[in-house]
């Protein structure tokens, strides 16, 4: 048996959560294309017959500019401590900016293997674009392995798979094949009317708004859902209602289904809106909603 860490690293927006959720088929991490969604770090457990492979999501490496933005860097970074194997995402599409450069010098850091991943390969119709691509990206590092990906397609994820497990230790499986993940299913609730929010909002509403799940009650087949939207401004708040509610109600039938989905059970769900003025920066908030851990 094979078992060990391994985790996504790259700069937001080149499809870590993506391609968390095509590996365990089963959608456990927010993906948007608003670049900082992810703000924790997500474990999720692969298993076969072969290997256990504890793959760790994590916040896209950028430039902070606000405390939550340093706080999701650290996370980042301690994130990729201790593990067996670094996967390296690129947005192939994009091309190796600056940001991908930020990110492989602290991945430098570490004497792990590292997987270049060139993901979104189906936005490339030209395989010889491909090919330049990858004749040039691997001259930047001693990369262990490069494969072009789509997370989205699941194009090439089962050779990923493949390849992982070359390289893993020989071990026991740490975790039991019925535990999917580190994070609590509130948690996993919460991100996802977060994610319906930064969908149907766009730019309107950025990072400013977090999800938190204030009740959660279970019977035998329902489950009673309360999730409080914080926005640090009045006029996101009216936003986030929309005119009439219909914002609000709409962001409420999209949550609800991927809850369904994933609970296997009927989802009664409230939500409401409250203003918190700049509660990025104020510890106090950021440690009650989960986001930041006190020293104790
Ligand atoms: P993260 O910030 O790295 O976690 O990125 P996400 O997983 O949230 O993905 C960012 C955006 O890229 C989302 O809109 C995804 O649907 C999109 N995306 C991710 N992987 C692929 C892919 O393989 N192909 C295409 N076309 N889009 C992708
Ligand atoms: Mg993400």
């Amino acid at each position: 048996m094979k078992c060990g860490f391994v985790s996504l690293v790259g700069r937001p927006n080149v499809g870590k959560s993506t391609l968390l959720n095509e590996l365990l088929g089963l959608k456990l991490a927010i993906t948007s294309d608003v670049s900082g969604t992810t703000r924790n770090i997500i474990q999720g457990i692969y298993n076969d017959d072969e290997a256990q492979i504890i793959f760790v999501d994590t916040p896209g490496i950028h430039k902070p500019t606000h405390k939550l933005g340093t706080i999701m860097n650290k996370k980042a970074y301690n994130s990729t401590e201790g593990v067996d194997i670094i996967l390296f995402l690129v947005d192939i599409e994009k091309g190796f900016g600056t940001g991908d450069k930020f990110v492989l010098n602290k991945i430098k850091e570490h004497d792990v293997p590292v997987f270049l991943l060139l993901n979104k390969v189906d936005k490339i119709k030209n395989k010889e674009v491909l090919l330049e691509k990858i004749n040039e990206l691997k001259e930047l590092y001693d990369f262990s392995e490069i494969i072009p990906i789509s997370a989205l397609k699941g194009d090439n994820t089962d050779l990923l798979i493949k390849c992982i497990k070359k390289y893993l230790p020989e071990m026991d499986a740490i975790y039991s094949e019925d535990e999917l993940t580190n994070v609590t299913t509130r948690f996993i609730m919460a991100e996802f009317v977060r994610e319906k929010l930064l969908e149907l909002t766009h730019d309107e509403v950025p990072h400013t708004v977090t999800c938190y799940v204030e009740n959660y009650e279970e019977d035998e087949d329902c489950v009673h859902i309360q999730v409080l939207i914080v926005v640090d401004r009045d006029n996101i708040k009216k936003i986030v209602i929309g005119k009439g509610g219909q914002m609000l109600k709409e962001v409420g039938i999209r949550a609800r289904s991927d809850m369904e989905k994933f609970l296997g059970k009927k989802v009664y769900l409230e939500t409401y809106v409250k203003t918190l003025k700049n509660w990025r920066d104020r510890e106090k908030y950021l440690v009650e909603l989960g986001l930041e851990e006190t020293d104790e």
